[in-house]
């Protein structure tokens, strides 16, 4: 039993307490092991996701987070060696990354790219567009996509002026981050995995897009924030926080996780990898016998 009363698991495959047992699991990923190039990056990740919860992934720099991300978004310069990913009941990585979006699976990118020459408006009507037809509904002509994508501007309080632009062309840190949640806000999707949507945001910013993710969090979709700092969940309270080392999950807990990382630092979980490893190595032998 953990000895400190804030934690319920220092497991490294925790039984989480599961606060929405009736609701629909969207995300299950299993023991999931990736690679970039020929670097062993994901080692064996776990993570259960309901409608209606918001999971926060921290973690050091450099500890698989975005690796993560790109995985479960079909980035093809990620491979995965092992485990599975679950999606409404359907195994995600044998679809298509653009399969994947139209599906609901989103991700708003930590760097988001720029696509000099094609206008933004049109991109978003496009991806939208896409999306709607995997529902079922109609295409939305230019007429009536202006008329939604006005509508959806609120929520991240943009200025039009950047619909008429290219895609993230000369965007500051902050607009990129703005044009994600808008995206986001436009293809409705069921999960959305948000890579450090809130660095480079200041704090009027952060409250925006905090405030957008928010209003798009609803009971039957889920979201994955990934984030290195606190302040983010200061503003968008999450069910799970998970903190990530090594390729792994290494511990999860509530929100006074989060807060408990802000005080004490990374160092305990270098500490408790390192325990981990050990004992990992101890047993290797065994095995391998
Ligand atoms: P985080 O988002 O937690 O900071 P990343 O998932 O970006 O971590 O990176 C995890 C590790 O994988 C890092 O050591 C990083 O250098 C490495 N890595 C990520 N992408 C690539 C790549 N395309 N080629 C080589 N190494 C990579
Ligand atoms: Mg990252």
């Amino acid at each position: 039993m953990p000895s400190d009363p804030i934690l319920f698991s220092s497991s490294p495959f925790p039984d989480l307490p599961v606060i929405r047992p009736d609701a629909p699991v969207l995300l299950e990923i299993r023991d999931l092991h990736a690679r970039v190039e020929a670097k062993a990056i994901l080692k064996g990740v776990n993570l259960t996701i309901r409608a209606g919860e918001i999971h926060a992934v921290m973690g050091r720099n450099g500890s698989g987070k975005s690796t993560l991300s790109k995985v479960l978004a079909g980035h093809p310069s990620y491979t995965v060696t092992g485990g599975s990913v679950t999606y409404r009941g359907e195994n995600l990585l044998e679809l298509e990354p653009e399969t994947r979006a139209r599906a609901g699976v989103f991700l708003g990118f930590q760097y988001p790219v720029e696509i000099p020459g094609v206008s933004n408006l049109e991109f978003l009507r496009v991806s939208t567009n896409a999306r709607r037809v995997h529902r079922g509904e109609a295409e939305l002509d230019t007429f009536e996509f202006e008329d939604l994508v006005r509508e959806r501007l609120q929520v991240v309080q943009m200025d039009p002026a950047f619909l008429e632009r290219s895609v993230n062309e000369g965007f500051s840190g902050g607009e990129k981050k703005r044009n994600e949640i808008l995206q986001m806000a436009l293809l409705e999707p069921l999960v959305a995995i948000l890579d450090e949507t809130d660095s480079g945001l200041d704090i009027d910013a952060l409250r925006i897009v905090a405030g957008g993710v928010n209003h798009l969090a609803t009971p039957d979709t889920a979201t994955l924030l990934i984030t290195h700092y606190q302040r983010l969940l200061d503003a968008i309270t999450p069910d799970y926080v998970h903190v990530m080392a090594a390729g792994r999950i290494l511990r999860t807990g509530g929100k006074e996780l989060a807060l408990e990382l802000e005080q004490r630092g990374y160092d305990w979980v270098d500490a408790e990898l390192a325990a981990l490893e050990g004992a990992e190595a101890d047993r290797l032998p065994a095995e391998v016998a």
